[in-house]
């Protein structure tokens, strides 16, 4: 069994990241600036801008946190975000989801501009995603297939059980493990809460990405010998036995699944940190395509 170490090939990722930084800088052209939008309080969410904003730093990025109160109408959010479509110093942004109940979530991300939805969440981003095209592909999925592809896992002709639908993860991931290429070529299932004998499918499949948000839900008898497992899962199970009154897990029982599988990521330190290290490289992007 092999660890696919997100954390260690995020840092790669990010180290390559550094060093291209460092040559516009010297070549006197402007850094990458990723701006974050965070309506309200919540807890994980103020932790993953938070991390979002100190990663830019660390790799010599310019970042702007624009941090509203939780009572922002839907009115001004989206003034907010036709001022950074409007502002030539930003090369990409984010806004952090979800949203409060009052703002329309489809409405805002529509609003975004394709160009510098460094989250690829726009239907014309997701839309090129789907076709093949040069995008920018969302940061989860895109942190996925760069995993697969650094540890070499064989994904042609194999047969992959996704599990979960959403837009974020489930559905795009599904789109990509189909396409042609290197990861990719894979035969896919997308299984979901209507999915019946869903158990029948994960036993058939060699590759499992779990994506629902139930801990442990994926059970070493639901998995056959030899499976790589990618668990996108993150949930916090309250503990007060933790300092932080919670601990993180994700959708795997790793400690049993682990034993059967060929390839397994951890939570945390499989997708988590992926995911913020592609975000970083579709804001590099950003900023290459503004320059061309
Ligand atoms: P979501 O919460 O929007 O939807 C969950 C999906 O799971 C739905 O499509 C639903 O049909 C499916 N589902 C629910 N119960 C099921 C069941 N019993 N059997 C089969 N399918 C079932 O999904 P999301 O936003 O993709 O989030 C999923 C998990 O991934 C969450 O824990 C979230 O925190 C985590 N996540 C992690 C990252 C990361 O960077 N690692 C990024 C995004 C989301």
């Amino acid at each position: 069994m092999e660890i696919l170490d997100g954390k260690k090939i995020s840092n790669q990722i990010k180290e390559e990241i550094t060093v291209e930084v460092a040559q516009m800088k010297e070549r006197g052209e402007k850094v990458p600036h990723l701006a974050a939008v965070l309506v309200g309080n919540d807890g994980a969410s103020l932790t993953y801008v938070g991390s979002k904003v100190r990663s830019c730093k660390k790799i010599g990025f310019e970042s702007t946190l624009i941090h509203l109160p939780e009572e922002t109408t839907e009115e001004d959010l989206l003034k907010q975000v036709h001022q950074l479509n409007n502002d030539p110093a930003i090369d990409g942004y984010i806004v952090q989801l979800p949203l409060p109940k009052h703002i329309d979530e489809e409405k805002v991300l529509m609003a975004v501009d394709p160009d510098k939805d460094v989250d690829g969440f726009h239907p014309t981003n997701f839309g090129k995603m789907a076709l093949d095209m040069e995008t920018f592909i969302s940061a989860t999925p895109f942190g996925i297939m760069e995993l697969l592809k650094r540890y070499n896992v064989d994904t042609e002709g194999k047969h992959t059980v996704v599990i979960g639908r959403s837009h974020i993860v489930g559905r795009p991931i599904s789109i990509l493990m189909s396409q042609k290429g290197k990861p990719g070529n894979s035969t896919v299932t997308l299984a979901h809460s209507r999915t019946q004998n869903l158990k029948e499918l994960t036993l058939q499949a060699d590759i499992v990405i779990s994506a629902l948000g139930v801990p442990r839900f994926l059970k070493a008898d639901m998995v056959k010998e030899g499976v790589t497992i990618i668990d996108v899962g993150i949930t916090r199970v309250a503990d007060d036995t933790k300092e932080k009154g919670y601990y993180i897990t994700g959708d795997v029982d790793f400690d049993n699944v682990s034993k059967k599988a060929s390839f397994i990521t951890p939570v945390p330190g499989g997708v988590g940190p992926m995911t913020i290290a592609m975000l970083l490289k579709n804001t590099l992007l950003a900023r290459e395509r503004h320059n061309n």
